[in-house]
């Protein structure tokens, strides 16, 4: 089976008020995109890699990847305007013969491999596609944009999804071919008709979207952050 693997590291991270793209951040010595990298190239569920760079970053990407030994790197190309768009973009680069493909977040840098594995094995079962998730501790409310509240909505059931994000190839490539949009792969997928199993995540999956968030990514990382298989 070959498992491809796309990490999306295009967006612009304003709220990180930097000069650069959240993926060139510094997350203790190295770019963040370093630390996602250097997991997925160590674990051993996955055949190759597609980097999914800030446009104009390619390069600097390809450099980060080069430092860390990332021989699995097959692709890096520019992303687009949204996060669907850069998967579109990641997913062209996609070897036709490629099974199962496994799309991450750079922004979530903490990736243990455990969930890789966990992601991946539903797609043995005859699922479509698998994502990691933790259900919805805190009660839910859906407010008016002037903070009235509407309702309080049942928490059962509610799962907040993180990614690596498992698919079947066929059935990311069917999901993406209508062109939508979707805050996850597996929006698209569904969409598409496809079979989608939530599994357990892990809070290290924390994405990364404010300084307080690098801090706390940090901070986990110091503290071992639960290593790739391998390290
Ligand atoms: O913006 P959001 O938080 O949904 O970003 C999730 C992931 O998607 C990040 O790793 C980000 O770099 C990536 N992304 C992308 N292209 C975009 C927007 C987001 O690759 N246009």
């Amino acid at each position: 089976m070959s498992v491809w693997a796309i990490l999306v590291a295009a967006g612009r991270g304003e709220r990180l008020g930097l000069d650069r793209p959240k993926a060139f951040a510094k997350l203790g010595a190295s770019p963040l995109l370093a630390e996602p990298l250097r997991r997925i190239e160590a674990s051993g569920w996955v055949d190759g890699i597609v980097v999914v760079a800030p446009p104009g970053w390619e390069e600097p990407a390809i450099l980060v990847a080069e430092e860390e030994g990332c021989g699995k790197v097959r692709a890096c190309v520019a992303g687009g305007e949204t996060r669907s768009a850069s998967v579109r973009l990641g997913l062209a680069e996609v070897p036709d013969d490629a099974l199962v493909v496994l799309v991450h977040d750079a922004a979530r840098p903490l990736v243990p491999d455990e969930v890789v594995e966990r992601v991946l094995a539903p797609l043995s079962q005859g699922w479509d596609g698998a994502v990691p998730g933790l259900p919805v501790g805190d009660t839910l409310k859906r407010a008016d944009p002037d903070g009235r509240v509407r309702e309080t909505v049942p928490r059962e059931g509610l799962w907040a999804v993180q990614t690596p994000q498992a698919f079947t190839a066929e059935a990311l490539r069917r999901g993406y071919a209508a062109g939508g949009e979707a805050t996850d792969c597996a929006g698209l997928v569904e969409a598409a008709g496809g079979r989608v199993k939530v599994v357990p995540g892990d809070p290290c999956l924390l994405k990364v979207t404010s300084r307080a968030d690098l801090e706390l990514a940090e901070a986990l990382l110091a503290g071992g952050g639960r290593r790739a298989s391998g390290r």
